[in-house]
């Protein structure tokens, strides 16, 4: 019998009512009580890591179940990690970026109502993570109202219905049906996992909105190792190369950090090369585009490249290299 380590991080799957709304409360075991025919597919031991609402996860506790993972990876065939839905796509590429390359299946999953709810949909997801990391392939993704995701292609696309998650720009590697597994996508072969332990958090974000103030960028640069500008379309910044916001990104990376251009626009991604707007910016030394990769993917991605090293030409070759099918 395949031996499961679920890892317990909170979320509304965990939730109790509170006069204060949701919070989490219930543990790994309790949630486990829930689903007594797990018992019959899998050996399951319990790590409670945190009880937090997925709002108030951290790059650190992204560490932390990597950290969770690596220190038990050999005792286990597979793992099961319960998290809030609101961040779990940043939690899901994180994971793919601190353990690349598993040839056991890491599946995170939480649920849109708590698992003591009529009609909840946590028994579902649960028994159907737990399927699919006795049977699934290695790697991480979410398994969520019976699709299988790739950690790095997952995103949040409705914030209350149970078909919570999307995959973007990337096909669904499998559906769990009525408890049968049907496997769409390959999987692929890992010897052994590559672990990482760092991360540079500090990376900031500036979403374009017709009339954003350049100053933003100069207010970023005194806080921040790297910038994320998500632009319009295919990608540009507004007054093109003879604008100021070009002029405050020239002296961003005259200073020596990395940019890096994403959209707005949900499906398809950037291109800075196709208009004026974006072609001199693109070819500015340290500006790098994310192409079709997800923006949770792109935050993650650019903390994990900054992690591994000061030097900026380094970085942006870690950031451009694609990993875990994250950049097709
Ligand atoms: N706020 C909750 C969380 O992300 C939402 C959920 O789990 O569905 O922890």
């Amino acid at each position: 019998m395949k031996k499961i380590l679920m890892i317990g991080t909170g979320g509304t799957i965990a939730s109790e009512k509170t006069p204060s709304g949701l919070t989490p409360e219930l543990t790994t075991e309790q949630l486990l009580s829930f689903i007594p025919g797990i018992a019959a597919l899998c050996h399951v031991d319990c790590l409670q890591l945190y009880s937090l609402d997925s709002t108030n996860i951290r790059p650190e506790h992204w560490l932390g179940i990597a950290a969770a993972i690596r220190d038990r990876y050999d005792d286990y065939d597979g793992f099961v990690i319960a998290h809030g839905t609101d961040t779990m796509a940043y939690t899901a590429a994180a994971l793919s970026y601190l353990v690349q390359g598993s040839p056991k299946p890491i599946v995170l999953t939480g649920a849109q109502k708590p698992i003591w709810f009529d009609g909840t949909d946590s028994k579902r997801n649960l028994t159907d993570a737990f399927l699919y990391a006795c049977r699934g392939c290695g790697g991480v993704q979410i398994v969520f109202n019976g699709k299988v995701i790739l950690g790095t292609r997952a995103r949040k696309t409705c914030s209350k219905s149970f078909h919570a998650f999307s995959s973007v720009n990337y096909p669904d590697l499998a559906v769990v049906q009525d408890g049968h597994l049907l496997q769409y996508m390959r999987c692929a072969c890992y010897p052994r996992p590559l672990f990482y332990d760092t991360l540079d958090s500090r990376v900031g974000l500036l979403k374009l909105i017709p009339g954003t103030s350049s100053e933003l960028i100069d207010f970023m640069l005194d806080r921040h190792d790297g910038l994320i500008i998500e632009s319009f379309g295919v990608g540009g910044l507004p007054g093109g190369e003879q604008g100021e916001m070009f002029a405050e990104l020239r002296r961003w990376c005259d200073s020596g950090r990395l940019a890096v251009f994403t959209t707005q626009v949900p499906h398809e991604g950037c291109d800075l090369a196709v208009y004026e707007v974006g072609r001199a910016v693109g070819e500015l030394p340290g500006v790098l585009e994310a192409h079709d990769m997800t923006p949770e993917a792109v935050a993650v991605k650019l903390m994990w490249a900054l992690g591994q090293t000061d030097d900026r030409e380094k970085a942006a070759r870690l950031f451009e290299t694609p990993i875990e099918y994250d950049i097709m």
